[in-house]
């Protein structure tokens, strides 16, 4: 397939690289002067998109992309589909769709998970919304940068799928730190507080896969000195989006709504840009009540 690939970050790079490696045509856009093997380069984003069957965009927010899209929807050839991989609201998402379909384009919004590890390996998993024809025409393309892919439903499924998991993972994260504080302040050792906990009903998967207390349970960012892994700032992002959401479909999220102002607090009042998520629990540790 010929491929327009535009955004070629941490996350966009590795994987256009991979489906250049598997034989496809891949040209490649980024407003910053980057290389990626096997991909050749466009001078603009128009000229990435322009012949292409599938165009993916990997953007930083909604906005970035609703700009690029404006760009290259009219450069694309009928039938063509426009595969979003960003992470962006719901709207934007939704927005994009309406946008393609009506210049005849097929779209689907297939946000990821995996993280740069995913996205180096070909293991990241996606959530896919859009019509069934769309789905199967990025399908072969997700396969190959990723382990799976989930066809969600309609366009903008992929993004509320994000957004909830992201949500749970946020709180959850949140819940599991503050328990081990508690726990410290307790006198209740780490290690004998993960062995109840990952094997009782306060199990999840930030306390036994992901746990936060260094040297406890498996391998983790907290083993590495809460070195990302998933960056506070990036959970930050869902966690607005996931409220962003839900005030616009007018759902009560209050605990999504805490875990927002927590990480708001963490990553611009608390030196948590740059910290993996999971160094909520080093912030608690130093805090009392008041
Ligand atoms: P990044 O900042 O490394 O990459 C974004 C790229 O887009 C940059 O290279 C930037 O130069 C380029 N760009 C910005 N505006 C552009 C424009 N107008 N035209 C062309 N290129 C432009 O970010 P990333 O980590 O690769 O993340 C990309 C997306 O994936 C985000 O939406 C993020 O939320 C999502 N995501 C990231 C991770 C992760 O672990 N990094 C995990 C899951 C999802």
């Amino acid at each position: 397939m010929k491929i327009g690939f535009i955004g070629l970050g941490n996350m966009g790079g590795p994987m256009a690289a991979n489906l250049a490696k598997e034989g496809h045509e891949v040209r490649g856009f980024d407003m910053a002067d980057v290389k990626v093997e096997g991909v050749t380069m466009a001078a603009s984003a128009v000229e990435a998109a322009t012949g292409a069957d599938v165009v993916i965009t990997m953007l930083p927010n909604g906005q970035i992309l609703r700009a690029v899209a404006n760009d290259v929807v009219p450069a694309m050839q009928a039938s063509a589909a426009l595969v979003d991989c960003s992470t962006v609201d719901v709207d934007s998402a939704r927005a994009m769709a309406e946008q393609a379909t009506d210049a005849n384009l097929l779209f689907v919004d297939a946000p990821v998970s995996g993280g740069i590890g995913g996205a180096a390996g070909g293991t990241l998993t996606f959530m896919a919304g859009g019509s069934a024809a769309a789905f199967a025409k990025a399908e072969p393309l997700f396969d190959i940068m990723g382990q799976k892919a989930v066809h969600c439903g309609e366009a903008g499924a992929g993004q509320a799928a994000k957004i909830c998991n992201n949500m749970v993972l946020g709180v959850t994260m949140i819940a599991t730190c503050e328990a081990f504080a508690l726990a410290d302040k307790l006198g209740l050792d780490r290690q004998k507080m993960f062995d109840v906990v990952s094997t009782s009903s306060g199990y999840s998967w930030t306390m036994n896969a992901y746990c936060p207390a260094p040297g406890v349970g498996p391998q983790s960012p907290a083993d590495n000195d809460y070195k990302p892994g998933f960056a506070a700032e990036l959970m930050l992002k869902d966690l607005r989006l996931s409220q962003q959401a839900a005030t616009s479909a007018d759902a009560d999220t209050p605990m999504g709504e805490l875990a927002q102002a927590l990480y708001t607090q963490f990553v611009e009042n608390e030196e948590g840009t740059g910290m993996d998520f999971s160094a909520m629990l080093p912030r608690f540790e130093k805090r009392g009540r008041g």
